[in-house]
């Protein structure tokens, strides 16, 4: 099979392990005698430049120059032969002359870029990750270029398909393999075969090789297919409706700033259904009309299809960059969006790295979103550095929310961010009313239901109309309320009244207020009868929809059933085309869906992210419940939502019944004060992970020392201390957690010293500024 043993010589760039080898394919630009690592004392002349190498190192290293190469330029992406095993890693050009010492270099092996793909406002933005995100230089600019752009103009790529039988697959198979075969077999029962190679890897996390495998056992077939390259289109729909005056309102402040340019952040505070997308647009137009292009971020583009949809017929000449496209579909809208031809960039947080020519205007729609953070290294967050970007292009920059991060409203308040509201639904549609109902005192004694009788009397009824109805359970893995089903006791703090929260990991009951922990209760102090860990699972959910509610068609969506864009897609459309009466599933079904039968909107424990040990979960929830129900009543039909709740005394879900944003923060916004959180103080994280619990310890402990005498003492030290969640993947996890009062104090002071700071900690040491998580 010629043709598959060429797929794969082209492997993709891991981003921690970079792959190497000895040679390989054949490379343009590639001398064969040097980067097998041999290293050389350079020769007065020799040219020596220092590389920034992709990996948790801070130093850049000094490599020779080939004189046969064209000569360096900063940013340029190569390779280099590199650490003892001469790995060929990716690495930047950082430094164009280093004074040639007198000990031996190894020689810089390939050029991957003949111009470097960073712009100067690109490059100092890498910088600025580097020092703010605590990442090293070399990682951070490596996470801002997809590794298959600019390499290589595949004219083909790697397509698969099954080529067996699902009663003849081994049994001794891989996991991962297993699930290519999995996706593959849906595949075929979509009858969306074949599936691109790379697609596969992403879905299975298996790699090229043993995909390869599958298809020497000949389990499946692997060929090479013409890319289909996105087109870019020229037609736009003209308006179908005028704005409203608050729109107009809005879209007259943004039209000055763009006109005008230069640097401004404007919050967009627009209830849901508003009409945000619709400024957008406009926006986006006028950008468009000064011959700039635009960049629209959204949380997650799976879920966006319907915007997406809609921005496509509206604008014109749209670059998507989602996770469905191949890395030549990559590269080739990357090069559009380089030449200028792409005059909209729409995608998720890696979108603010899209290399733009003339950019005019940044937009981040549902800027409170915590999937802007990346959480792995570099740890940015999309919205931050977007605004970051604004300011070094000199471009306007626009937030937008329903329900806005407190960080961006005490930006407001602090006068560095314009705020502009929409304050009413379009078409004059009312918000739609939301009912708290106290599961507890719903629930038949001694049975365990997810579902009580008020949410159970509501579907029955919108199930009898025929409209649509949408229900949110939102996960949670690791942890449970306690509570007894005979008397409906509920374990609740003695110093907070607030519900003990059983962790699986740790077997303890702890409260996320006070970080009381004590050992579960048993039996039941009240009754004396078996207490319950009250778990609450999509998949139980399903479970007693389906017992309920036998006829109705319904559809679970949460990160086990939805593993590519796809199978969004499809029951997006099923559920749009009315072929499905309910849908179910997590934080998910939050975001943007707009559709217009759709009348009830039930959320089955309004608790589960108060649950979440984290300062946000408070606002997590606010932002989850008025996220959810405003997916209610976006028609004719009036919504309602039914939110379920254990705790009901939570100001987070009071304030969310009656959609009080300026309620909520008002409420939380001094007790973050107090506490000395954010958004009044900025955090930096240190992690630190190691195998064994002592070393890891240890670690945590000497790099605290390693990190006190560079701290001013504004800075509040916290730890180290055991993580909340104490174990990931068999790493046992410390955490120190830095407080500062004042933005980028920490940065400064550690910054240019990292190197120094982590050199004799012998363990992983992780930074993140800004966590958005603490688990
Ligand atoms: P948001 O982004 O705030 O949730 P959208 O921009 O998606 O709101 O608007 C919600 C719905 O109202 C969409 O179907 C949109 O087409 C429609 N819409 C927006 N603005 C107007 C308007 N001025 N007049 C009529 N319909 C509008
Ligand atoms: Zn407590
Ligand atoms: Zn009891």
């Amino acid at each position: 099979m010629p043709a598959v043993a060429k797929l794969f010589e082209d492997q993709p760039d891991e981003p921690k392990a970079p792959c190497g080898g000895n040679g390989g394919g054949a490379s343009d630009g590639k001398d064969p005698d040097v980067g097998a690592g041999k290293a050389v004392v350079p020769a007065p002349g020799d040219r020596v430049v220092g590389l920034a190498v992709n990996a948790n190192l801070w130093r850049s290293f000094d490599y020779l120059w080939p004189a046969w190469l064209p000569a360096p330029a900063l940013g340029q992406r190569v390779r280099a032969a590199f650490g003892r095993g001469n790995r060929k890693t990716l690495a930047f050009v950082v430094d164009l002359a280093r004074r040639p010492g007198t000990h031996e270099l190894k020689a810089v092996s390939e050029v991957l870029d003949p111009q470097p793909q960073f712009d100067d406002v690109l490059w100092r933005l890498g910088q600025w990750i580097s020092g703010y995100y605590l990442t090293p230089p070399g990682m951070s600019l490596a996470a801002m270029i997809p590794s298959a752009v600019g390499r290589h103009a595949a004219k083909c790529e790697a397509v698969a398909q099954l080529q067996s039988h699902h009663a003849d697959w081994p049994q001794a198979l891989g996991a991962r393999q297993k699930r290519v075969l999995d996706e593959l077999y849906e595949a075929r029962a979509q009858g969306v075969e074949p599936v691109s190679v790379e697609a596969l890897m992403r879905a299975s996390g298996c790699s090229r090789d043993s995909i390869q495998r599958l298809a020497r056992r000949k389990l499946i077939r692997v060929e090479n297919r013409p890319v289909e390259l996105p087109e870019l289109t020229d037609a736009a729909e003209a308006d179908p409706f005028e704005l409203n005056a608050d729109q107009q309102a809005a879209m007259s402040a943004l039209s000055a700033k763009i006109d005008a340019g230069g640097f401004s952040v404007t919050l967009l505070h627009g209830v849901t259904g508003s009409g945000k997308t619709e400024v957008y647009i406009r926006a986006i137009r006028q950008v468009i009309a000064a011959s700039r292009q635009a960049i629209l971020m959204v949380p997650e583009i799976a879920l966006a299809t319907q915007t997406l949809q809609r921005l496509l017929r509206r604008l014109p000449r749209v670059a998507v960059l989602h996770s469905g496209l191949s890395n030549a579909q990559r590269a080739f809208y990357y090069q559009q969006i380089r030449d200028g031809d792409a005059a909209v960039v729409v995608g998720p947080r890696s979108a603010v790295f899209a290399p733009t020519r003339k950019l005019g205007l940044i937009i981040v729609d549902e800027e409170h979103e915590s999937s802007y953070k990346q959480d792995t290294a570099p740890p940015y967050h999309g919205r931050d550095t977007a605004v970051k970007r604004a300011q070094l292009a000199d471009v306007p920059i626009v937030l937008g929310s329903a329900t806005p991060s407190l960080e961006s409203m005490h930006n407001v308040a602090a006068g560095r961010y314009d705020l502009l509201s929409l304050p009413i639904r379009v078409k004059g549609l009312p918000m739609p009313k939301l009912q708290i109902v106290h599961l507890r005192k719903e629930l038949t004694p001694g049975k365990v239901e997810l579902i009580g009788a008020t949410l159970t009397h509501r579907l029955a009824e919108v199930l009898g109309r025929g409209e649509q109805a949408i229900l949110l359970m939102n996960r949670r893995g690791y942890a449970s309320y306690v509570f007894c089903p005979s008397c409906k006791w509920m374990y609740e703090c003695e110093h907070c009244s607030r519900p003990m929260i059983f962790h699986q990991a740790t077997h303890m009951c702890m409260c996320h207020y006070c970080q009381a922990t004590s050992a579960l209760p048993e039996p039941c102090p009240a009754c004396s009868g078996k207490l319950l860990l009250f778990g609450l699972g999509i998949q139980r959910t399903e479970a007693e929809l389906v017992r309920k509610f036998p006829q109705a068609k319904l559809a679970r969506m949460d990160s086990d059933t939805m593993t590519t864009p796809g199978q969004f897609r499809k029951v997006f459309d099923a559920f749009g085309a009315g072929e499905l009466d309910i849908l179910l599933g997590t934080q998910m079904v939050g975001k943007g869906l707009d559709f217009p039968r759709v009348s009830l909107v039930g959320i089955i424990s309004a608790d589960t992210s108060l649950i979440i040990p984290d300062f946000r979960a408070s606002e997590r929830t606010f932002q989850l419940i008025v996220q959810v129900a405003g997916r209610a009543g976006r028609a004719e039909m009036p919504g309602q939502v039914v939110v379920q709740t254990l705790h009901g005394d939570e100001p987070a879900i009071q304030f969310a019944t009656t959609h009080d944003y300026k309620g909520f923060a008002a409420w939380e916004l001094p007790l973050r004060k107090d506490a000395g959180l954010p958004p009044y103080a900025r955090l930096v994280r240190f992690v630190v992970r190691h195998e064994n619990m002592d070393r890891a310890s240890a670690a945590a402990n000497a790099l605290a020392v390693a990190l006190r005498p560079h701290l001013p003492p504004e800075v509040v030290f916290w730890g180290p201390d055991p993580a909340a969640i104490k174990r990931i993947r068999n790493k046992f996890r410390f955490q120190i957690l830095l407080i500062s009062p004042r933005p980028g104090v920490i940065q400064a002071a550690l910054a240019g010293r990292m190197e120094r700071i982590v050199h004799d900690i012998p363990a992983e040491v992780l930074a993140d500024a800004d966590p958005v998580s603490l688990a």
